[in-house]
């Protein structure tokens, strides 16, 4: 990569390498992992570049995907959204993840961004967040001061704000095992088309289901609708205890928008976002049943 004069990079080749630079480098120091986000806007004069660049894509101990003993799920910061399409786990138990990452972008932007990117970005449109909320994730926060864990929907604080504090790395999103019963989950978005287009409204569904039919969780988390990804809790508990009937879904559906607080930008109106909620919701909602119904099959 070239570097403008007066800048520097590095390139460290172990996780505690990266963290004493970052500590040595102080405010100067900006963390790339991909590009995909931060070159890609410091080329178009929308950001600048860090005077000192730490890149991590070196940082192997960080890309992995791991299932945890009790069905959780363990994902390192450098995970690309291609790993996570491809992987058998993720397209097994975690389908709203997986459904997520093969949206990303095109095949080169899935290759080459990373998951951690995606949540450090901290977009409202960014694919990732509205699964990994209705799973309950984690993140994993490394400094040379110690490691934290913190509950990604208090990781994320406002478009391009996330909790990172100078000098922390997320290393990685920690996911705890799914609830009891039939569980199937989906994540939707509208877009304009097929690739290269960032959600204009996206919808993230979890749903458990006991021997009855009867819905014994739901979650549902919104994207692009709101400063950061949300769960629509109104939505989440008119589908609790219930059984899930075409009637209810669509409620429920309905109740989501109250969870949205969209703008107008150059993808639509508020007031066109307000209205999509309802129906990308019911969608999603139908896909996660569909999801959960099979598993018994
Ligand atoms: C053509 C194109 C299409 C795209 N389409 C989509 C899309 O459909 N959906 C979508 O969600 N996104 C999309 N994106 C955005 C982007 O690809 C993703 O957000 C990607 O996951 C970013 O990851 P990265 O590794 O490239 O991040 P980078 O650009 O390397 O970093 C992004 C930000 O996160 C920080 N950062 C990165 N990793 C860490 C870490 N481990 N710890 C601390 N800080 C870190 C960086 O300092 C920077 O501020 C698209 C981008 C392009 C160029």
């Amino acid at each position: 990569m070239a570097v403008a004069v007066g800048r520097t990079y590095h390139a460290p080749a172990s996780l505690d390498e990266a963290i004493a630079l970052l500590a040595e480098l102080g405010n100067d120091a900006g963390v790339v992992a991909g590009g995909t986000d931060l070159v890609v806007a410091a080329r178009g004069g929308r950001r600048q570049l860090p005077t000192a660049l730490v890149a991590i894509h070196r940082l192997s101990e960080l890309a992995t995907i791991e299932g945890s003993p009790f069905g959780g799920l363990a994902l390192g910061a450098l995970v690309t959204h291609a790993d996570l399409e491809r992987s058998d786990l993720v397209r097994r138990r975690w389908t709203a993840l997986a459904d997520a990452a093969a949206l990303v972008g095109s095949p080169a932007t899935r290759h080459v961004g990373t998951l951690g990117g995606n949540l450090c970005n901290a977009s409202p449109a960014m694919e990732s967040g509205a699964p990994l909320l209705v799973y309950d994730a984690s993140v994993e926060l490394r400094s040379a001061s110690g490691t934290r864990g913190l509950p990604l929907a208090d990781f994320l604080l406002g478009p391009a704000r996330t909790a990172l504090a100078p000098g922390e790395l997320l290393t990685g999103v920690t996911v705890p095992p799914q609830p009891a019963g039939r569980v199937g989950s989906a994540y939707l978005r509208l877009d304009y088309r097929a690739s290269m287009e960032i959600a204009v409204v996206g919808a993230a569904v979890l749903v458990a289901l006991d021997a009855d039919g009867r819905c014994t969780e739901a979650r549902i988390a919104l994207t692009a609708v709101a400063p950061t990804v949300v769960r629509a809790a109104d939505a989440e508990t008119a589908l609790r205890g219930q059984l899930p009937t075409t009637e209810r879904v669509a409620a429920a559906a309905a109740r989501a928008a109250a969870a949205a607080r969209p703008i107008d930008d150059v993808r639509a109106t508020a007031r066109y976002r307000t209205a999509m909620v309802p129906v990308i919701v019911r969608r999603a909602i139908e896909a996660a049943l569909k999801r959960a119904e099979e598993e018994a099959a």
